[in-house]
């Protein structure tokens, strides 16, 4: 669960029972509080390193309103927007990118609305059913306990036979979600790495054996799961440590119905950039002369692995997860 050391209410988040409710714990809590019109982070304006560590730690509860939800695919029709950021402080991570300059958790109050605007968006696609991801630009755990967003989509997506939801994350509190009436429309997935991997680049998360413990969980009372070993690494002894995560994972699920999605790493100029200035000996392998430079379907060009490296981890995993769980278990690989 995610303690932060600041709270900045956006104003309109407390003419909200759930905006009041957080306040008032927060309050009582002795967290540092600020209110004001937009939510708006104060912080340090010259130094980038404090600026974020401190984003890191602070959580902004404000209202989504109407905003347009964005599409997400390949993997669903829609983001959730129920948060955004995340707690941990994985130095490769993804978010680096995209809220390089805005490190903060947010959450919304309005969540009855944002929901209501899902189903307005799936009564647009019927007869089809509509797939809302929850973890688009977030890990959306930590905050669980604070605003219970993810039950409550659970729970009203589980409810409607043309919607399904899943998310995605590192951590391990699921026991909000058990019990719930999730009617397997959610897929709840866990991302792990080797243990070198989390070791190295991993910072404030659960560990692998935690999160896969938590699969089972979920697991056991009905949900759809499966695993995102991303982003792979390439690096001495890497396909031992992947068997062994592999191992892991067999001796839990074998023979029961899981999902893979293989995710090799890969950076944009813009997040190299932004994480050497905040992790300045960071050992994350980001020489673009090992690489190959792909044009991403966002405009931005990234540096993926190369061609022979690529098809080395291809079928690597390939091989290991169709023997292991069966040929229809790998989603992707790239
Ligand atoms: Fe980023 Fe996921 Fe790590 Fe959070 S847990 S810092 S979202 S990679």
């Amino acid at each position: 669960m995610f303690i932060p050391q600041k709270v900045v209410f956006e104003e309109k988040a407390l003419g909200f029972s759930l905006g009041q409710e957080l306040f008032n714990n927060f309050k009582k809590q002795g967290i540092q509080i600020e209110v004001n019109k937009t939510g708006r982070v104060n912080g340090p304006k010259d130094d980038a390193v404090k600026k974020f560590f401190d984003g890191k730690r602070t959580l902004v509860v404000g209202v989504k309103g109407n905003a347009k939800f964005q599409s997400c695919k390949p993997s669903a029709h829609y983001q959730l927007p129920l948060v955004s950021g995340c707690m941990g402080m994985c130095e490769y991570c993804y978010l680096n990118t995209q809220l390089g300059k805005r490190p903060y958790v947010k959450i919304y109050v309005d969540i009855d609305n944002i929901l209501n605007k899902a189903f307005e968006y799936a009564s647009e696609r019927l007869p089809y059913v509509t797939i809302f991801e929850g973890s688009a630009t977030s890990d959306p755990i930590p905050v669980e306990r604070y605003t219970h967003g993810l039950s409550k989509a659970i729970e009203a997506f589980g409810s409607n036979d043309h919607t399904a939801f899943r998310f995605v994350s590192k951590y391990s509190d699921v026991e909000p979600f058990i019990g719930l009436n999730h009617n397997n429309h959610t897929t709840i997935r866990f991302s792990i790495n080797s243990q070198e991997i989390i070791k190295r680049y991993e910072h404030g998360t659960d560990s692998a054996d935690k999160r896969i413990e938590a699969a089972k969980k979920v697991k056991v009372d009905g949900y759809d799961i499966g695993f995102l070993i991303a982003p792979i690494f390439i690096y001495e002894g890497w396909k031992n440590d992947y068997s062994k995560l592999l191992d892991k994972v067999k001796a839990e699920f074998q023979g029961e119905k899981i999902t893979f999605e293989i995710i090799t790493h890969r950076f944009t100029e813009r997040a190299k950039n932004n994480i050497l200035t905040i992790y300045k000996d960071s050992t994350l392998p980001m020489n673009e002369e090992e690489r190959k430079f792909k044009y991403g379907q966002f405009g931005y060009g990234k540096y993926i692995y190369k061609d022979d490296d690529m098809r080395e981890v291809k079928e690597f995993f390939a091989e290991r997860i169709n023997k292991d769980f069966g040929e229809n278990s790998i989603l992707y690989i790239v």
